[in-house]
């Protein structure tokens, strides 16, 4: 920050007992220990920001001419973070000498943080990541996720968005475990053939993550209970392994506005996309798949096999995607369909634009209730 001949001003560096003096007189204090250090408490009134936010940030918090007092652990963070304060022209800057340690020994007061002592050690290694932090840590926690199907796809997804904190997941199947599913289904163990298989992901999930609320719904979709199943949601994972169940959830996704995550499988391929009817340029299930295929031109996995990873991968791609939603970062797979083939490994991409013709969102669709298209669906089949 100095030149050989304009040597630097050392940072005043103030006692904790001073600093809050000074924050009470109107200084600025702030916090620069990373969101997962701030996790269990901070400085009472100081505002969390970690280093490597401050630069971007510092313009928004305070004026140039306001005084700043910078707090870390120790601080030595805080007293190069003063520094860097200093070359952009903030000149009435203290470190606070011993940091949040001393604070906390000159018993001067504290306000909680957003995450228990459990919620700060278990996601340390997101909460460290700029992009989540405890901002996205506590978006996550008031997030809800519903999966349809908890088979092949819904398995990898609710294990993944369990252990990440999302703070309730739905689970809507209602199918009974079977052996025959064990090879994909990672939710589900050999104790447990014949339970109930929403009964079964909840004990897993639970016991992977206490802190996650588990509904349960041991019920098909139906045309009947589609929209109180899955009013409420921010974002839906779509796990089914038929076609009128997809064409329900592709029109309850435009009506009640949740972002569908699509994914399916097939022996050694499978593909994803995105449908999110909250931007105008989103393609909807039907801008794919416009009208139900016979049934014979769509095997499921019972009749057509499949590679037990094959739905591990695309379930887990789902499950990113319904993380960078709800986190609100990086691009989603809106208008792109990502195709997998496990046996040339290889990932394919295609654009798939919003079409101006399609029957679910075009502009002459019509959406006439979910029975038309049971029926719909039962005519191709
Ligand atoms: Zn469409």
């Amino acid at each position: 920050m100095s030149t050989a001949d304009t040597p630097a001003t050392p940072i005043p560096q103030i006692e904790v007992v001073e600093a809050r003096r000074r924050q009470l007189a109107g200084a600025l204090l702030i916090d620069v220990r990373d969101d997962g250090e701030r996790a269990a408490g901070s400085p009472d009134g100081a505002i969390g920001m970690s280093c490597a936010q401050l630069p971007q940030a510092i313009a928004a918090l305070a004026s140039p001419e306001r005084e700043v007092l910078l707090i870390c652990l120790s601080g030595w963070r805080s007293l190069r973070a003063a520094q860097d304060l200093r070359a952009r022209g903030y000149q009435r800057i203290a470190s606070v000498a011993g940091g949040y340690g001393h604070w906390l020994a000159a018993g001067l007061p504290l306000q909680a943080g957003g995450l228990d002592v459990d919620a700060q050690d278990r996601y340390a290694r997101q909460l460290c990541l700029p992009e989540i932090g405890g901002a996205g840590q506590a978006r996550l926690a008031a997030a809800r996720v519903a999966l349809i199907g908890a088979g092949g796809l819904g398995a990898p997804a609710a294990l993944y968005l369990a252990a990440a904190g999302v703070g309730t997941l739905a689970l809507i199947d209602d199918d009974r475990v079977e052996r025959s599913n064990l090879q994909r289904q990672v939710l589900h163990t050999d104790a447990r053939v014949g339970l109930p298989k929403v009964e079964s992901a909840r004990m897993t999930l639970a016991a992977l993550n206490p802190g996650v609320q588990i509904v349960t719904h041991a019920v098909r979709v139906q045309a009947d209970n589609v929209e109180a199943l899955l009013d409420g949601y921010d974002a839906v994972i779509d796990g089914a392994d038929n076609f009128p169940t997809r064409y329900l959830l592709a029109a309850a996704s435009l009506r009640l506005q949740w972002p569908l995550v699509y994914g399916a499988v097939e022996r050694f391929s499978g593909q994803v996309s995105v449908f999110d009817p909250r931007r105008a340029d989103s393609p909807c299930y039907r801008c794919l798949f416009p009208e139900p295929p016979a049934a014979a031109d769509a095997p499921n996995c019972a009749e057509a096999g499949v590679l037990g990873v094959l739905p591990g991968v695309i379930g887990l791609l789902q499950a990113t995607e319904a993380l960078k939603l709800l986190l609100g970062i990086g691009k989603p797979l809106v208008g792109r369909l990502l195709l997998f083939d496990a046996l040339a490994m290889r990932f394919r991409e295609l654009l798939l634009p919003r079409d101006a013709a399609c029957p679910g969102c075009g502009a002459a669709a019509h959406f006439s209730g979910y029975e038309d298209l049971a029926r719909l669906c039962a005519a191709a089949g």
